[in-house]
């Protein structure tokens, strides 16, 4: 099994809609990071960046609030389907898509991927349709709404640790609170050992480390529990973390076309 990172541009945002209540007004770039992974019966994507939309008019696409504060910074080759391309995996091979969450940063290639199976929370997906104001501007209907898909939508705590493969190498973990449906994917690689992504249920080791929350959460006390688990999971079995949005911590990974395996 290999796994592959790649990187969807940057976002500039502040660095207190990052960290609450830390950086108040400091500009902060973070990258936008999604996941291939090449597992024996399939190629499975973990989240796709934004839309190709935005590398022609971001404004029109997020929306001129959201840009004011995190402003999306990509090319057309940075879209999820052309750097796919650059290792020579077209769309049609990917078998499942896993969501972190709905999220414009994350679920901006939805639709490409016609034979997949697309996996998300049945909490995130209801959500995503009617968000409350304070996140309705991160959902992009358009985006993550598109006909003809097949969709598998999973049932919190009653489905945590889903094992996508029945192999006990690809598992969903439920970690909700940033999005009502948030989660990670455990992957089990056996030289690099464990490794969790987490998506936006921890945005930096910052957080993952020290006791602070993130700029924006749909669930306070959720959030803390899912960064408790999360830190859990690194503390107690040695599981290596990588976290949404941390520019340091981002760089001393390898991007594909490196793997880890
Ligand atoms: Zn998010």
């Amino acid at each position: 099994m290999k796994l592959y990172l790649f990187q969807c541009g940057i976002i500039k945002t502040l660095k207190h809609l990052i960290t609450k209540g830390r950086g108040i007004g400091q500009p902060f770039d973070v990258p936008v990071p999604f996941f291939l992974i090449v597992h024996p019966k399939g190629k499975v994507l973990f989240d796709t960046g934004n839309a190709l939309a935005v590398a022609h008019d971001k404004v029109k696409h997020w929306g001129s609030t959201v840009v004011k504060t995190s402003d999306p910074i990509m090319n057309k080759e940075d879209y999820v389907v052309a750097q796919l391309a650059t290792l020579g995996v077209r769309p049609t091979e990917i078998t499942q898509v896993i969501f972190s969450h709905l999220h414009l940063d994350h679920a901006g290639g939805t639709g490409e991927f016609v034979n997949a199976t697309y996996y998300t929370q049945q909490a995130e997906m209801q959500y995503a349709q009617a968000p409350d104001s304070i996140q309705a501007g991160a959902y992009i209907r358009d985006d993550f709404d598109k006909p003809n898909l097949k969709w598998h939508l999973l049932n919190g705590r009653h489905d945590d640790y889903y094992d996508v493969f029945g192999d006990g190498k690809l598992k969903i973990v439920f970690t909700p609170g940033h999005t009502p449906g948030s989660q990670s994917l455990l992957i089990k690689l056996k030289t690099w050992g464990p490794t969790l992504l987490t998506g936006d249920s921890v945005y930096t080791e910052e957080i993952l480390h020290e006791d602070v929350l993130p700029g924006l959460l749909y669930h306070q006390t959720d959030t803390v529990k899912s960064i408790k688990k999360i830190r859990a999971l690194n503390v107690d079995q040695g599981v290596r973390i990588i976290t949404g949005h941390d520019p340091l911590a981002w760089t001393k990974f390898n991007l594909a076309p490196a793997y880890y395996e």
